[in-house]
């Protein structure tokens, strides 16, 4: 049977050799309190931390393929990390070795407004791209819902999906082309700036969601979208979570709109969020809420979508209905979405975030089963997610009066079931948050022994020496 050959240690002539590539200034080297902020990502409680031996902050395509040669003669690990804000452990160094961090390649090289694109490095925050498109009247529509901590490129390396996927869809959709340095050092360009291209096999999304195993991603060319001129959100307050997610698959085929987004926030969500912002609206009487939002060219179009949806959801047990049209009630309302997260995190350490994805018309059946599955073992599982692709964050959080133990020898039990449930009703591990190191070993109640052979197959040949982003998605052997 094939082995991983055991890989070297980063000695002090290696970290000089780094320091030559990269400048002195941006290597850290045996020193434990700033390598730290390296080890980890947003993944809460310690388990998941792996410290790097050394981190490099290269500024070119042509130093990351230098440190690429060195550490494949070497045989030293080395592990992409954009703003370590990813929740399945992508960017932590499992194997140790190196991290390099694209934080100083943080420029936007080109908008170009006539096809429509924009060339960008991959340490660019995602925010920042659509505050510079605005004076441009164009917008990119792929971003995640951390748009305002994580990288770009730590999006097409997740194919981060966000609040917007419903009408968008999700980064892939909006990447056209890559210059990446490969595992072994070199540097390619894949696609470009092309709307249609089947000149050879699809590498750009081979590329995207490769959670940095295949390749370093040093530029990204994205698509654009003209900015809609109009916005509008609608908070339907629903006595209980089934009404909510029954209505989410009936909602696009019942008006014909499409909303932007369709997100969901069940009652325990909605309260931990309120409280950790010190929010007041009337949520006690009702048991989920869904957050719909409309964009359109105008005012007139949007309130037309709105209104729509608005008196459908009406005939289907909605118990109250607000409507955010300015930027302050709206981002009010998604406040909340957004810091629920967040409000678990002050709550208990003893936690584990899921982010399953069943086919949209499941989503009420997967929910009811989670709950069954939860409420069996005692544990609280506050959803949320976006309802409208099908896509559940469920939190599950153990009782403060549990011991580390008992939760770190239960949870395997709650989510295998968990886990089965999801496979049985046709859906998949991750739906946006990748695989990682946190699920990699729940791969194989998913995908084939084939499918995880393909993907075998494809890592070999990119990178025979496993040295990029070692331990992560699948074994190698
Ligand atoms: C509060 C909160 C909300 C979130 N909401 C969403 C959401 O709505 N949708 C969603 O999809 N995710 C969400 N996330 C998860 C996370 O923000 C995304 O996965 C994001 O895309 C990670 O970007 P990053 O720059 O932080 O990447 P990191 O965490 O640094 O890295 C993620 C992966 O990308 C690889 N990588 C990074 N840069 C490169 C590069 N240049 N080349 C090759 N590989 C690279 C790393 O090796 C790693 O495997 C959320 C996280 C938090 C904390």
């Amino acid at each position: 049977m094939l082995k991983q050959p055991a890989y070297q240690n980063v000695t002090p002539e290696i970290a000089e050799a780094l320091a030559a590539i990269a400048g002195k200034k941006y290597v850290i080297y045996h020193d434990p309190e700033n390598l730290e902020a390296f080890s980890h990502d947003e993944i809460p409680g310690t388990e998941y931390r792996h410290m790097p031996e050394a981190v490099v902050r290269p500024e070119t395509a042509r130093e990351i393929a230098e440190i690429m040669k060195l550490a494949n003669r070497e045989k030293i690990p080395v592990t992409p990390q954009g703003a370590g804000s990813g929740l399945s452990g992508g960017a932590v160094p499992v194997r140790g070795g190196i991290v390099v961090s694209v934080d100083r390649m943080n420029k936007i090289l080109e908008i170009d407004r006539k096809n429509m694109m924009m060339t960008v490095e991959p340490g660019v925050i995602s925010n920042e791209i659509n505050e510079c498109l605005k004076e441009y009247g164009l917008f990119y529509a792929g971003y995640p819902m951390s748009l305002e901590t994580c990288f770009i490129g730590g999006n097409v390396a997740e194919n981060a999906g966000g609040g917007k996927a419903v009408k968008y869809g999700v980064t892939s959709r909006y990447v056209l082309g890559l210059e990446i340095v490969t595992p072994t050092g070199e540097i390619v360009e894949l696609g470009g700036k092309l709307v249609k291209n089947v000149t050879g096999y699809d590498l750009v999304q081979l590329m995207v969601g490769s959670e940095g195993t295949l390749g370093f991603f040093t530029k990204i060319i994205l698509k654009l979208l003209p900015l809609p001129k109009a916005q509008a959100d609608l908070l339907g307050l629903f006595e209980t979570l089934e009404q909510a997610l029954d209505i989410v698959p009936q909602i696009i085929t019942g008006t014909g709109i499409t909303p932007t987004s369709i997100e969901f926030m069940d009652k325990n969500s909605v309260k931990a969020a309120c409280d950790y912002l010190n929010e007041t609206i009337p949520y006690e009487n009702c048991g989920a809420m869904l957050l719909l939002t409309f964009d359109g060219p105008n005012m007139e179009q949007v309130e037309n979508d709105y209104e729509q949806v608005g008196k459908f959801i009406e005939k289907h047990g909605v118990q109250e209905i607000y409507v955010a049209d300015n930027p302050a009630t709206t981002e009010r309302i998604w406040k909340i979405r957004r810091n629920i997260g967040e409000a678990y995190n002050i709550i208990s350490t003893r936690q584990s975030g899921e982010d399953l994805v069943v086919p949209p018309a499941e989503i009420s059946k997967m929910i009811a089963a989670l709950q069954n599955i939860t409420g069996k073992y005692g544990i609280m599982a506050p959803c949320f997610g976006h309802a409208g692709d099908g896509n559940i964050h469920a939190r599950l959080v153990g009782p403060p009066e549990w011991s580390d133990d008992k939760w770190k020898k239960t949870l395997p039990l709650i989510l295998n079931e968990i886990y089965e449930k999801t496979a049985e009703l046709g859906g998949m591990l991750s739906g946006e948050h990748g695989i990682g190191h946190k699920r990699k070993k729940y791969m194989k109640g998913f995908v084939s022994e084939e499918y995880l052979n393909l993907l075998r197959v494809i890592k070999r040949g990119l990178d025979p020496n496993n040295i990029m982003n070692p331990g992560k998605i699948f074994d190698f052997f």
